[in-house]
């Protein structure tokens, strides 16, 4: 199928992008596009018919980053591919660039963004689960001005967020984690490059009295684990999936406990993926 014709223009900056919103408000549906990786399809599938395309994917103002030496600010428009080749700064030692790698292919990942993947919300994301795990904070602008997040009070549901009609997310902001973090990491797919069956990652850094667990592709927001105790046994990671997820199937429980109990057990070694 093709998409339902529709107006297209590029933004020059975030404040533009969201003016363009602004003047289509109550006329036109007006939709943000960045990499297109999951806009396009869906387009393509008549899944969403907008009546103009706001492109922000070369707006220089989300392509930069600044670190400030406690925490990285990404812009929103920040590739998959560039972090994975360490463009940008690592906050995690390298592990940051690692996970990026895991993210589809590499054609996908030159064009998809970090911000595209947050806005979009799929529950079995890669960048949701993982920034979720680094505790990380959205910057949004809108016609009000600048508010900034936590990106777990952002995420509101599968595919869904927050973020207003005539905002724009423009960066996400992450902590610098010591050099004593430990990180696990187990994603499950059919193929390489697929979206993932089961999803968790986990992280301790002592430095930073941090301790947590991320459970993904669970047809919800992502589910956080603070408790991570019992999470290294079968038995303690399936009563963990139980009470954090209520109400899946008993193969899906094993699944995903499976990934947890992988990723904490990776912890406890020599800080890789599980
Ligand atoms: C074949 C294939 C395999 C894939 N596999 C994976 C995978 O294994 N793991 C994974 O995590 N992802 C995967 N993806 C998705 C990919 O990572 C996308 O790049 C990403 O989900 C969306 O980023 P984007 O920049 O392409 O956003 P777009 O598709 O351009 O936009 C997505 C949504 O975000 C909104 N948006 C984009 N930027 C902004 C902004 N700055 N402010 C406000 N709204 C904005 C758009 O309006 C739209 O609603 C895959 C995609 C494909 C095509």
């Amino acid at each position: 199928m093709k998409a339902a014709p529709f107006d297209y223009t590029r933004a020059r900056d975030s404040a533009h992008a969201v003016e363009l919103l602004a003047a289509a408000e109550g006329e036109r549906f007006a939709k943000i596009i960045a990499g297109g990786q999951s806009l396009g399809p869906m387009l393509n599938l008549r899944l969403s018919e907008p009546d103009l395309l706001v492109d922000v994917r070369t707006c220089p103002d989300l392509r930069r980053y600044h670190d400030d030496g406690e925490t990285i600010l990404y812009g929103a428009a920040v590739t998959h591919s560039e972090v994975e080749d360490g463009t940008v700064p690592d906050p995690c030692h390298g592990w940051l660039s690692e996970a990026a790698r895991r993210i589809a292919y590499r054609a996908v990942r030159n064009r998809g963004t970090m911000g595209g993947s947050i806005v979009h919300a799929d529950p079995a994301a890669d960048w949701l689960v993982i920034l979720l795990l680094l505790d990380a904070e959205v910057v949004i602008l809108g016609s009000e001005g600048t508010r900034t997040a936590a990106l777990s009070g952002f995420v509101t549901g599968p595919f869904s967020t927050d973020l207003g009609a005539n905002e724009v997310l423009v960066g996400i902001r992450i902590a610098r984690r010591s050099s004593h973090v430990r990180y696990g990491y187990r994603k499950t797919a059919a193929k390489v490059g697929e979206f993932a069956t089961a999803f968790c990652v986990a992280l301790v850094d002592p430095e930073r009295g941090e301790s947590r667990a991320v459970l993904g592709a669970i047809e919800r927001p992502p589910i956080v684990i603070d408790d991570l105790s019992h999470a290294s046994t079968a038995t303690g990671a399936e009563a963990l999936v139980n009470s954090h997820v209520p109400g899946i199937d008993a193969p899906s429980v094993r699944l995903h406990a499976v990934a947890l109990r992988r990723a904490v057990r990776a912890l406890e070694g020599s800080g890789g993926s599980g």
